[in-house]
């Protein structure tokens, strides 16, 4: 808890109806959309870089943890304040500053939403392309602390390849500038990588510099059928090996398509697998990628594949494909969908044999999976259902998802492709990180010196994952 004066003194700085202290908004701020919860102790809603700058200068005085929130959707437990302190809300800072289209970028405070964003860059016929599932919601200051990607990965990168510039407040309160708004820059190091995947583990994020791309002329979407997930797992790296790199290459497996075609009425092809291709570009490259594409895909075993280049139906398409966590949740009655080994990014021609394996995993523990991704740039989730309030479930999950890690390291994976550290997988990122974790923590402990920021997350996490649980463990 938080003395009297302090939540005075944060009321000085941003107003009283910025200071969140009610019990109900505390405990739904304790949330995001990982498997942990604890309440905040305070939450503050800044709107300008000075105001965040206060803050954390009356914080690092003090002494008391820090950490800074977006909209709340991350999935390993990035935005559970586990040691209290001030959470800092930034949605309320969420201006586009300056739209630049002739040099290429576009400036934005934290608070913008990506799909807003997207949705202003339109009628300038560009946009910024990482697609997360969480378009919808997420901010673009979330996205850039946990290096968000998704189904555009493949052909445009994820938003560290876009972050040409961030304002930063520092530990200390001091306002930093990095990076530049060229698009070249050899100028000393670049720190505003580093910052990139931080999960506000170094500092707060107050204004973002983001490279832009051209929207493609024209789109069109595939879908292929197979008769087994290794035959659907073997037509990705077919198609790259190829020399074919689709805009989206995404994989879902018979679970995944039961639930959102129970839960949306999806009509996706109820089969082993399904692979969604996007191809883009003018209408007559368009049209010959989608032959090209289909020809793979069926020497690669699809017994159905179909296209459209209809938008609505695209559109349909891809609502299906974002309904898979929200269906996976609502798929059993007792049982529902967690986010453990959910992120796992393996080398593209290991995709078939790594679902294969995480399917085995998974039967060997008694559980029912979920396989889908971003497959075409190696990138695979994993759902698991159980009775969230049976403890032997959460025991028998952790060992399963330890096995799911450790062939996925052997893969020559890591243990996250997007969804980031923070408490879900940081004992998994210790291992496969062994080597730079001194260096990662000497880092730390130079920029947050008082180790106010998200504290404990990430390197610093010392326990097991099945820690902080939002679900009832052990009650009926
Ligand atoms: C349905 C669903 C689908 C998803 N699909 C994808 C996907 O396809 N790809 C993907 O990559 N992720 C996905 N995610 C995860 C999540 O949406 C992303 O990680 C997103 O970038 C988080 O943004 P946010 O605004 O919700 O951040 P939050 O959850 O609020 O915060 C995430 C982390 O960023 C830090 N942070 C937030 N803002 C700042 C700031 N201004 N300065 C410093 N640190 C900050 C927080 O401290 C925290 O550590 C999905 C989540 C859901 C629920």
């Amino acid at each position: 808890m938080l003395s009297e004066e302090v939540i005075r003194e944060l009321k000085e700085i941003v107003g009283d109806e910025y200071v969140v202290t009610d019990p109900a908004d505390l405990y739904v701020y304790g949330f995001d959309a990982s498997i942990h919860h604890r309440d905040a102790d305070v939450v503050v809603r800044p709107h300008s870089t000075e105001e965040v700058s206060r803050i954390v200068k009356l914080a690092n005085r003090r002494k008391i943890p820090i950490m800074p929130r977006g909209a709340g959707t991350a999935l390993a437990g990035q935005a559970v304040p586990v040691d209290g302190g001030i959470v800092i809300d930034l949605q309320e800072m969420n201006k586009v500053l300056d739209i630049r289209v002739e040099d290429l970028y576009v400036i934005v405070q934290p608070g913008v939403v990506y799909a807003e964003l997207n949705k202003i860059l339109k009628p300038y016929g560009f946009f910024f392309p990482p697609t997360p599932g969480s378009a919808s919601v997420c901010t673009i200051g979330g996205m850039v602390a946990v290096n968000a990607s998704g189904m555009r990965a493949l052909k445009y990168g994820a938003t560290r390849d876009y972050v040409m510039a961030l304002e930063v407040v520092l530990p200390t309160g001091e306002v930093v500038r990095m990076g530049t708004r060229t698009i070249k820059n050899s100028s000393g190091y670049q720190l505003e990588k580093l910052f990139v995947g931080s999960e506000g583990t170094l500092g707060v994020i107050t204004e973002v510099t983001l490279r832009l791309q051209p929207l493609p002329p024209e789109r069109a979407v595939t879908i292929a059928a197979f008769r087994t997930l290794k035959e659907a797992g073997q037509g990705v790296s077919n198609i790259i090996a190829d020399g074919y790199l689709p805009s989206a290459l995404e994989i879902m497996d018979d679970v995944c398509i039961d639930a959102v075609n129970k839960h949306k009425n999806a009509g996706l092809p109820q089969c082993a697998g399904i692979l969604i291709v996007e191809v883009e570009g003018h209408k007559e490259v368009v049209e010959e990628d989608l032959k090209r594409v289909a020809r793979i895909l069926k020497e690669s075993g699809a017994f159905q594949v179909e296209y459209t280049r209809d938008p609505e139906e695209m559109a349909r398409i891809w609502s299906a494909r974002s309904a898979v966590l929200p269906a996976l949740s609502s798929y059993g009655e007792t049982f529902v969908s967690v986010s453990l080994a959910d992120d796992m990014s393996v080398p593209i021609s290991k995709v078939a044999d790594a679902v294969v394996a995480y399917r085995e995993i998974a039967k060997k523990y008694g559980f029912v999976i979920g396989i889908y991704g971003h497959a075409g740039d190696g990138n695979l989730h994993t759902k698991f259902l159980l009775d969230p309030k049976s403890e032997e479930h959460w025991k028998m999950a952790e060992k399963a998802v330890g096995e799911i890690y450790d062939v996925t390291l052997k893969l020559g994976g890591t243990v996250s492709g997007e969804h980031g550290i923070a408490i879900t997988k940081a004992p998994y990122m210790k291992k496969e990180r062994a080597s730079v974790l001194p260096l990662m923590k000497k880092i730390k402990e130079v920029i947050d010196p008082n180790n106010i920021m998200n504290p404990r997350k990430m390197a610093y996490w010392e326990n097991g994952i099945i820690q902080y649980l939002r679900y009832p463990v052990g009650r009926k």
